[in-house]
């Protein structure tokens, strides 16, 4: 099935659509058990798309009781592995045959471009759940080196009941890095997504149970942070909390696991993630596109976005010159024209924040390159110009704090020891790039950096088949490759005594 490749048909498919709003809760799409609702918002033209059950804590309490039945009942948690795969195998080739249409939830909820949420978001979904699937039958346990009197079995459990709370950047890609591993080990799952992109989690939800997912396995409770994110956050009978977004929001499960039932907890936050290119890299035109691209796709809305351009003073001038060539070329667009190189920021509120740094880098002191303003797109919608600003100091808010959005900030360095400390300044350690054609000084700076994920020469390597998470306050757990299955699981040791 070809996707569409022009507006119109892209816009003809977002008006054919009916959207699920309500909570999905054991099997059945239900209303808030209180009545109430928030509308759903497109940052495309400020058009109100729907209302959405806005769940709290008489909802998480049903979501949870269940999981928790379904859990026990050992329809799912019991099942071999090689069936959980071929449930979970149905699930991807079922959401290929909707990415069409889940890649228009997303444009319309969160305003990024259709083509790149069919390409990288629902492409990114189906092979996570897929790889995922293809590893669960081929997880062992291990037997522990004993003497001839005893065996000591040492086996991965699930852990029971997983709240998963997500963000709204990459709504169901976030979602699926742990639901694929939570339902793959035999969990049961109650997923809050971001208020401001419930719509793909929810579609999502009845291809799961389509799948084969027996009901209360899988539950989508949509609402905010306190109504329904805490409560499920500091529920006594959640087992593992696992979280995608804010470090201050991480910070605050990291306390509500440990005010309730010292749920496992695992948390993937921001970033402030430098790009540090040297003189000596080998092609800095393709290095240039690479710094423009890390930063305003999206529309900067991404944890790992090279939002600190680091550049070896003696090329710097040159160097930023070209960045902005392709910077300029990036202009926002509306999220359905297929060559949209970026799309509307989530919402008013995002906007807003976003010049509000803008605002301040000028301040403080900054040269502004490129944009710093509003873009008219579509009227009613949120949309910034990609934004560079050069000569910005290391102290700078805007050279500290995640912005979010397509604003970046330049910083020239002299020589390699000045290069990692510059980019190891900051709470946040998710992600560095690094440009030169010197393989030792790779290998040295790589490993001098403070991150999760270090790209050599390019920005934004990696796939499932390795882990995906951050150091310091960008976070304490892994998702992606078999890695994330530690998350999910319990490890138990069995002692038999063969004596007698
Ligand atoms: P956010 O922290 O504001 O919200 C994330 C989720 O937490 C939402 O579902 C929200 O409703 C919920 N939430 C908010 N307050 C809560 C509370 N008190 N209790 C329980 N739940 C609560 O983040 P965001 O604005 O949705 O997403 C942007 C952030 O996500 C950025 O910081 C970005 O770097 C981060 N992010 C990190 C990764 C990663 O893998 N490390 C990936 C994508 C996004």
């Amino acid at each position: 099935m070809n996707s569409p490749h022009i507006r119109e048909q892209w816009q003809a498919l977002a008006d054919g659509l009916s959207l699920r709003t309500r909570a999905f809760i054991n099997g059945q799409y239900v209303d808030a058990a209180s009545g109430a609702t928030f509308d759903c918002v497109s940052p495309i033209d400020g058009r109100v798309l729907g209302r959405i059950a806005d769940c709290g804590q008489l909802d998480i309490d049903h979501a949870v009781a269940a999981a928790r039945r379904s859990f026990n009942a050992g329809h799912w948690s019991a099942l071999k592995p090689v069936k959980r795969k071929q449930v979970l195998l149905k699930m991807a080739a079922l959401v290929e045959q909707h990415a069409d249409e889940l890649a228009v939830l997303e444009a319309l909820d969160m305003g990024k471009p259709v083509a790149e949420a069919r390409r990288v978001d629902i492409g990114g979904v189906i092979r996570c759940i897929q790889w995922t699937a293809e590893a669960v039958d081929k997880l062992y346990g291990e037997v522990a080196p004993t003497g001839a009197n005893e065996l000591g079995l040492i086996t991965r459990e699930p852990l029971g009941v997983v709240g998963a709370i997500v963000p709204w950047n990459f709504p169901l890609l976030m979602a699926a890095w742990k639901i694929a591993p939570a339902l793959a080990a035999g969990n049961s799952v109650v997923l809050k997504p971001s208020e401001k992109s419930p719509l793909s989690a929810l579609r999502f939800a009845e291809l799961v149970a389509e799948a084969g997912v027996p009901e209360g396995v899988f539950n989508v409770v949509p609402g905010n942070g306190k109504g329904a994110g805490e409560p499920l956050a500091l529920h006594m009978d959640v087992d593992g909390l696992v979280f995608t977004g804010s470090t201050a929001v991480g910070k605050r499960l990291l306390q509500c696991a440990g005010l309730s039932n010292m749920k496992r907890a695992y948390m993937e936050c921001g970033g402030k993630s430098p790009n540090i290119v040297f003189a000596d890299a080998h092609d800095l035109d393709k290095a240039a596109e690479a710094a423009a691209s890390a930063i305003f796709y999206n529309q900067g809305e991404v944890c790992t976005a090279g939002s600190r351009l680091l550049v070896e003073r003696s090329i710097k001038d040159a160097f930023v010159a070209k960045v902005i060539e392709h910077g300029r070329h990036m202009q926002p667009a509306h999220p359905f024209e297929p060559k949209a190189a970026m799309g509307a920021m989530v919402d008013e509120a995002q906007a807003q924040r976003v010049l509000g740094y803008i605002e301040q880098g000028t301040a403080e002191g900054a040269r502004l390159l490129l944009g710093g303003k509003r873009a008219e797109v579509v009227s009613g919608g949120c949309y910034i110009e990609p934004t560079v600003f050069d000569e910005v100091s290391p102290q700078q808010r805007i050279a500290r704090e995640e912005i979010f959005g397509p604003v970046l900030s330049v910083i020239a360095f002299d020589g390699e020891q000045q290069a990692l400390q510059l980019a190891n300044d900051t709470e946040y350690g998710l992600a560095a790039g690094v440009w030169t054609r010197d393989v030792s000084r790779a290998h040295r700076v790589a490993r001098g950096l403070r991150a999760g994920s270090v790209w050599v020469n390019y920005w934004d390597g990696g796939d499932m088949t390795a882990p995906f998470g951050g150091y310091k306050q960008s976070g304490n757990g892994r998702d992606k490759s078999l890695h994330a299955f530690d998350k999910y699981t319990e490890m138990k040791a069995t002692w038999i005594n063969l004596e007698g």
